[in-house]
């Protein structure tokens, strides 16, 4: 499945300000609305304009769409999923463009306060090895989860009778006056939610909620190539929603430790070698330490301190596409500080012989 890129939908641009994104949704909704909209796809527009405003208007949301794309809000950031924008609240902007009392696309009217809302999201952080962070790991957390209250079966009440407020339709009627003309809504019930039922008693264990608190160690995998301030979303873990709305969600957000010698910059890896001054003079062949296992690196004779040579491939995993980065071993020419006799009578006898090679010389000699 291609799903469409959340900025086009929308049709601003990537830096789009948060009142651009608000007035591009406005007009689409406008379009759009299934209540009002003549054209044969709106369904499938007005729910893609929904999910991509509940995604951009959210700035940590736009900020993990911005760097992960769509795989940053399907589970464990595998595969193409989409946001799950079922507990996003609408009702303010619906409320502006309709003037209140027009439904999401859930079929939930906007101004009903009783009207399920998802749980709010938990974050959590967590502290990563390099060598985690960079091929995957498992780690295992301890989370308070929110479950089916087991006495009333999630329920929230114990026996079950017609819902006297609707009696037991589930929606109650009313007329509706927008600016497109006047309707008549059916709107969901606010005591029962819709499903016809009230129950005698409230349910004491879980107090009516239907969900009571559990704490659980949960095992939770970590894919290769996450870095420091990467958010994974672990969907519905978070705390339980209100009016049987769905839970929120649990986001893990990671700080990875250093590693004694590689460098990590986004994809890429820089390795710092040091030479002595006769390999970087005379060239020669180094065994160095990659991420996955020592490989032979040939440095040419006449290497200086900073050169650089590209290690395709041999960084880390991109935690999107898969693709790996780069690793760079930086050249380090270690003059040495201290000299045997033998050494410095060697060196006396170097100094002897012209070593000014290059342009550099000649350049200052000129100035002289
Ligand atoms: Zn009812
Ligand atoms: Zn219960």
């Amino acid at each position: 499945m291609n799903k469409r890129d959340y900025y086009e939908v929308l049709g601003v641009s990537r830096n789009a300000t948060q009142d651009e994104i608000k007035s591009a949704f406005r007009k689409l909704a406008k379009k759009y609305h299934p209540d009002v909209s003549t054209e044969p796809d709106a369904t499938e527009k007005f729910k893609e304009a929904q999910e991509a405003y509940a995604v951009l208007s959210d700035p940590e949301k736009r900020r993990q769409y911005d760097q992960f794309g769509h795989a940053a809000f399907s589970n464990m950031g595998a595969g193409g999923g989409g946001f799950d924008f079922s507990g996003f609240d609408f009702s303010d902007i619906f409320d502006d463009i309709f003037g209140g009392g027009f439904a999401d696309f859930f079929g939930r009217r906007t101004t009903s306060s009783n009207r399920p809302k998802k749980g709010r999201d938990t974050l959590i952080r967590m502290d990563l090895t390099f060598d985690e962070a960079v091929f995957g790991t498992t780690k295992t957390i301890n989370l308070d989860i929110m479950e089916n209250c087991s006495d009333c079966k999630g329920r929230g009440g114990h026996g079950e009778k017609s819902c006297s407020y609707c009696h037991g339709s589930g929606y109650v009627t009313s007329e509706q006056r927008t600016l497109f003309g006047s309707f008549t809504t059916r709107t969901t019930c606010p005591k029962c939610e819709g499903n016809g039922i009230d129950y005698e008693r409230t349910c004491s264990t879980c107090k009516g909620t239907g969900k009571i608190k559990k704490n659980k160690n949960i095992e939770v995998k970590i894919p290769a190539g996450v870095d420091t301030g990467n958010q994974l979303r672990l969907a519905g873990k978070g705390e339980a929603g209100i009016n049987g709305g769905p839970n929120g969600d649990v986001y893990l957000e990671f700080t990875v430790k250093k590693h004694p010698l590689f460098e990590r910059d986004g994809n890429d890896i820089y390795l710092e070698l040091p030479i002595t001054i006769t390999e970087a003079v005379l060239g020669c062949k180094k065994e160095i330490p990659s991420l996955y296992g020592n490989v032979t690196l040939t440095i040419p004779s006449g290497s200086s301190t900073n050169n650089k040579h590209r290690l395709k491939g041999k960084g880390v995993s991109d935690i999107q596409t898969g693709r790996k980065g780069d690793m760079y071993v930086v050249i380090n020419v270690v003059i040495p500080d201290k000299l045997t006799s033998e050494q410095k009578k060697l060196f006396e006898q170097l100094a002897k012989t012209n070593l000014e090679t290059g342009n550099n010389f000649k350049k200052i000699r000129e100035y002289l």
